[in-house]
Order: structure tokens, then sequence, then C-alpha cells
């Protein structure tokens, strides 16, 4: 099902006259191949139908394949249809509506129309509000004055999106009743219009050059960005023209592949995982990397706020198994599928009863039976009984509340405990930890463990994830050998793209080993080039300052994203960050203990914004130092640390080629900025490996 563009159109209950863009006029973006144009405002449904007929014949007569979407219900709930005009066709319904809605800039008749729609049903309703000063005969104010007009509130497809509405509600806070009525003319004149060369999903075979199909723009609620976006409905077109326009034509064929009823379908409803895989990830922009000027020296907290407001997710996502989902970033919020508990059961092995009980001796007969954990006792339990009951049974009807069995004197057919007990004692209740649509796990978390079994317990199979943020990693210099082999004199062994490779692993982030790079620039700029197509991400070490051998900065400068962050940190000599294509490149000094050091701090945070995750912050903790040292103002520094006797210490020298240090320590002491004397006591910022997620 190949469509070569999408156009997704915004309608709306509103009709606006004015000429600034309003938020609740008509908002339309055409799509192809995963991109949108810029939207276009709309701003009276009149202006909008013109724009459309325009739109599709010059896309028609270019012969382009053209899929429309509409967020506005193409047809109402079972049984509307065939009481009103005495058919189930969907499409007539269209014309019977286009033939009474009378609707201009100024003034339409909606409310008036739908109280005589109102007049044809039994009982009172089904619309519902009038937005109007004066009554209206059988059109109610309130929702709930309604009763016996014999239909139900939503379709099923309603029910398959999170927060939609019924289409009886005419107006009020996101009732969407009004725009139904008012497009629903529109659809059917589009119809005429365009004749055999259009259709719709999912009433018609999908056979016309023209597809009209229904949507809701909110399906994909994480993905608006409304602080970015001033007019919300304009970033909703946007981003579902570039979501539609990326399906694959097998994938637009499973989302239109339903079985289709009157009430037709939401395009994607329930299946919004689709819809979201097919995103391309958006790319960073050429001056991500930019530091404001004049700053000599930048704090790291400033890089860090760069990093942090400047960077976002690059990668794809995909849908995963929990089991296979350790470790990845999740792409959208977890909703409990189940309650968990799914049902109040017992929280030891036991008796169970109706509780309270008072204080004093008691004595209770036993009914036959028992309720076991996968084995529900299905019948009550009368009041005066107990049943035994083991952990996690299932309470049966009759029971709130569990006796310990170590509490009990057993007898054949009764048992004697004393009292006082209250109501629910070792009982747990259903939902108790997770109710069944509560947002157990958000959007950019780094899935634990404890997560899978959390998402298993609520009945969640599958969650979105991002793909793995592929991380190339890179040595640059002459003087370098691989590790294993010999090296003359003036050769050293690479330490740094080992040690950065299990880092990023540990990280999560998928490896890609880019080898050594000579000090030539050619031969670095084949190497990125090669790069930047296996790579989301690359990350440097050495060459990195601004040297007669540092070429990676000067292929960085060539590319006019480059940026030298001179921080003001110890160790560390300057980052050199860039694009490549498009492409971040992180160039770290190659000093392997500034490499690792600006790896933990800045690396790790940017890697995980890269791949979608929400910002690494690094807890430390205050302890004693063992040390002495005084320090200069205008610079933080991270000492190579080890916690003994609940003391820090330090390594004895602060040279940072001495990588054994490294290994020796089990965390830094991070001090900061401002000038400092640490004395033996006092207390000291320790960061143990374990919080970089070493
Ligand atoms: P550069 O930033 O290229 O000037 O390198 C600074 C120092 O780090 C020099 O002493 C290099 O020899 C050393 N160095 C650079 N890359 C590595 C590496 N991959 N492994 C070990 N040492 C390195
Ligand atoms: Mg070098």
């Amino acid at each position: 099902m190949k469509f070569d563009r999408v156009v997704t159109v915004d309608w709306s209950g509103g009709n606006d006259r004015g000429a600034t863009p309003k938020k609740d006029a008509i908002w339309a973006a055409i799509g192809s191949g995963g991109a949108a144009q810029d939207p276009v405002y709309l701003r009276n449904r009149q202006v909008a139908e013109r724009w459309l007929i325009d739109t599709l014949t010059d896309l028609r007569d270019q012969g382009l394949r053209v899929l429309v979407t509409f967020d506005l219900c193409f047809a109402y709930p079972d049984g509307f249809a065939t009481q009103l005009i005495g058919s189930e066709d969907t499409l007539a319904l269209w014309d019977w509506f286009a033939a009474r809605v009378e609707d201009a800039p100024d003034a339409n008749n909606r409310f008036d129309l739908a109280a005589q729609i109102n007049a044809q049903f039994l009982g009172t309703g089904p619309f519902w509000f009038n937005g109007l000063q004066r009554d209206i005969a059988g059109l109610p104010r309130k929702g709930n004055a309604r009763k016996d007009h014999g239909l139900p509130e939503k379709r099923s497809a309603d029910l398959a999106v999170a927060g939609s509405f019924s289409p009886w509600q005419l107006a009020g806070a996101g009732a969407v009743g009004g725009q139904v009525i008012m497009g629903l003319p529109t659809l059917s004149r589009l119809r005429h219009h365009f004749g055999a060369d259009l259709c719709v999903w999912p009433f018609q075979p999908v056979d016309a050059q023209i597809v009209l199909a229904e949507t809701y723009f909110s399906q994909l609620p994480d993905l608006i960005d409304a602080s970015r976006d001033t007019i919300k409905d304009a970033a909703q077109v946007m981003l579902y023209a570039r979501a539609f326009s990326a399906l694959s034509p097998d994938k637009m064929a499973a989302l239109m592949d339903i079985d289709a009823t009157p009430e037709g379908w939401v395009l994607g409803a329930g299946r919004a995982e689709i819809l979201r895989a097919a995103l391309p990830p958006p790319s960073l922009r050429n001056d991500c990397f930019a530091m404001p000027q004049g700053v000599h020296w930048t704090p790291v907290d400033t890089a860090l706020a760069h990093l942090r407001s400047h960077l976002g997710p690059v990668t794809q996502t995909q849908y995963l198994p929990i089991a296979q989902a350790a470790n990845r970033i999740l792409a959208a919020d977890v909703q409990a599928a189940r309650a968990h508990p799914p049902a109040p059961n017992s929280a030891v092995d036991g008796y169970g009863f109706a509780g309270p009980m008072p204080e004093g001796p008691q004595n209770l007969s036993l009914v036959a039976g028992r309720s076991a954990a996968g084995q529900p006792y299905s019948h009550p339990v009368p009041a005066g009984s107990a049943i035994r009951i083991l952990t996690g049974a299932n309470l049966p009807q009759g029971v709130d509340t569990v006796i310990l069995q170590e509490d009990v004197q057993l007898a054949a057919n009764n048992i004697r405990f004393n009292g006082p007990l209250k109501r629910g004692a070792n009982a747990r209740d259903a939902g108790e930890d997770m109710r069944k649509g509560d947002v157990i796990l958000t959007l950019g978390r780094r899935i634990t463990p404890a997560d899978i079994g959390t998402m298993a317990a609520a009945g969640v199979g599958q969650v979105s994830v991002h793909k793995r943020l592929a991380v190339g990693i890179l040595s640059t210099g002459d003087e370098l050998r691989d590790p294993g082999t010999t090296a003359d004199d003036g050769q050293i062994f690479d330490a740094n793209r080992p040690m950065l490779c299990a880092l990023v692993a540990g990280w999560g982030h998928a490896v890609v080993d880019l080898g050594r790079a000579p000090d030539n620039r050619a031969k670095l700029r084949n190497i990125l080039d090669d790069a930047a197509k296996r790579c989301d991400v690359i990350i440097s070490s050495g060459g990195a300052s601004a040297g007669d051998e540092d070429h990676m900065s000067a292929l960085l400068e060539g590319t006019g994203s480059f940026a030298l962050w001179r921080i003001a940190m110890k160790p560390g000599r300057p980052l050199a960050l860039g694009l490549w294509g498009d492409r971040p490149v992180i160039g770290l000094p190659g000093n392997p203990v500034a490499a690792m050091v600006c790896a933990l701090v800045f690396a790790r945070p940017a890697l995980r914004q890269l791949a979608g995750g929400t910002w690494a912050q690094t807890e430390g903790y205050l302890l004693p130092a063992a040390f002495e040292k005084s320090k200069k103002a205008g610079r933080r520094e991270y000492l190579r640390a080890r916690v003994d006797d609940g003391k820090v210490h330090v390594f004895p020298s602060e040279g940072s080629g001495r990588v054994s240090g490294l290994s020796w320590a089990t965390g830094l002491v991070e001090l900061d900025d401002p000038a400092q004397k640490v004395s033996p006591g006092d207390l000291v910022r320790f960061i143990p490996f374990g919080n970089y997620a070493l």
C-alpha cells in the first residue's frame, strides 16, 4: 500500500475570521518519505475545503497517490445511521449531513441540527451540549440529562485510543461532536468532486488515487513538544505527516488491514507503535555544539547544561518483548495492562474469613476445600466460617481477612485463635501495587532488571524502546600500536580504544570499533566518512587540540560545526565537538586518564541524550578525606580515589598519564570550582565508579 504523499488535516469546530493563526482553526501538512513541509494555516472550513480541492487536484494531476487523513470521526456509533436514514451506509450518511448542514464563517446550524436528530431517537439524546445562549428543545446542556436513546457512547475504534471523546458531545473542552457534524459535509463534497479518483477507507476498497482516512492526532502524545511549537495543532499535523509518510507499504497495509464495519476505524488505533517506529529520528543542528563566545574557560556545569539542552534522540525506535529489553531506553511511557495484584489475595499461609475479629478467643467452622494460588475457591464463604488459604491465593467471596496458620489451633472442622484482628489483616488489595492504566515507567528510562519484573507483573509483554545507539570508537596518533603486538621506540600501546569500547558497551550502547587513525588528514577523513555510515555517533581520542598534528580538530573545523570546548577542569584538555555529516563527533583528550574522566563526565550523559534517555545526573556521597590538598579557584578537579575504613584516599600522583591509577581507584573525588583547602577529616564528594554505571 504505497502512497507518494500524505496530507494530514487537523479539522476544527471553530471558524476563524481573522488573519492571525489561531490554535483552534484548521491546520494541514503534506508529508512524503518521512519529511513534512511547513504546516498550512487554513482559517476556516470554507478556506480549508478550497485548499483541499486545489491541493488534491494538483497532486492527482501529477499522477501521485495520496492518503488524506483527518482527525475527524468518519462515522457514528453502531445503530445511528440505520435509525436516522434507514441504512447502514456511512457514505450515504455523509450526504445526509451535506444536505442539511448550513455553514458560513459567521454562523452555522449545528446545535439546531443536533436537536432535530435527537428528535428522531427515543428518550433524550444522543447529542448534548448546547453552546448557545438560547435553549434548544431536545438538546440537553448536560450529558447526564440524556437517557434511553439506545446508542453506545463511543465506537469500538474510539475505545482503542486513550482519551478519545464521544461524538455525541458537541462542544466543551476537548469535545469533537461539533466538528464532526461540520466536517462530514466537506467529506461528502470531496467524494463527489473527485468521483472515481477518490475512495474512503475502510468503507470502500482502497484502489483510487486519493484515499481518505480517519485518524486521531493523539496517538503519539509524548512526541508533541508543546514548549517548542507554540501551536500544538500545527505540530501535530507535521508529526503525523512525517509518521504516515514514513511507513513502508507493508506497514501501511498492516495498519489498513481491519475488519470494516459501518463504524469505520481510526487509522493506527491500538497500533501507535507501528507509527512511532516509522518516524525517522530528528537530526542534530549544525550549531548544536556552539557555545556562547567570550567565555575563555567553560565551567563543567555550563558545558553539561549545553549538552543537555542541545542533544536529543537520534535513534529510531522498535518494539521488543520485555525479556529482550534490559538496558534499553524506553521510547514511550509504559502503562499497566492489568492491575497488580489482579485480585484481592492472601499475603500468608493461613485461614481466611470476614473481618474484623474482636478481642478474645474466637472459634470459626471451616468450610470444605481451600483457596490456593492459581486454584481459587469459587464459592462464597459464609459469615462465621473460615477457609484454608495459601499465599497468593485469591480471597474467595466473603473473605477479606487472613490469620497466619501459626496463630491458629486447628481442629478437624474448625479453627480457634485469639482476637483482635483488623479487617484486611494479611490480605492484599486488588491494584494496591499498580492499577490498570497507571503509568508505571516513563519515557527515557533505561530498563533495569527490576523494571522487567514490574512490567511482567503488570501484564506488559512488549515495550517500545530506542534502537541501540551505535557508538564508533576511534583512536588517533602515529605513535599507537595495538595491544598484544610489539612496539618500537617512540611507540605506545593504544590504551584508550579498548578502554572506551568496554565503557560504552557497559552503558548499553552498540560499540563499533573504528580502529586507529594515523596522523594523516586524508586517511582520517576516509575513516570518518566510513564511520558516519555505520555509527550514530563517533567518539575519538587524541588529536583534539589545536596543534600541528591535531587533525580531528582541523577536519571538524572544515564542516562549519566545530567547537573546541576549553573546559575548566582537571584532568582534561579541550573537548573537540562537531558533526561529520549529521553524526556527532566527540573528541576526547588523548591522555588515558583525561580520556576516561572526560568520557565519564561528558560522553556518558551526551550518549544517553542521543540514545533517547533522560539526563544522566551523577550522584556522589560526602565522606571524610584521608588526604590533604589545596586547589586553585576556577576549575573543577577530579581525583582518582578509593574508600578505605570509611575515608577517602587519593592516588599519590595526579599525573594524567598514570593510567594504572584508574585501576587502583574505585571512584573519583570531585572538588568544586572555587579554591579549596582539603584537610584530613574534611568532607569531600566521592563518586563511586558504579554511579557512572561502570
Ligand atoms: P594528543 O591529544 O593526541 O596530543 O595525545 C596526548 C597524549 O595522549 C600523548 O602522550 C599521546 O601519546 C597519548 N595518547 C593519545 N592517544 C592514546 C591512546 N589511544 N592510548 C594511549 N595513549 C594515547
Ligand atoms: Mg596525537
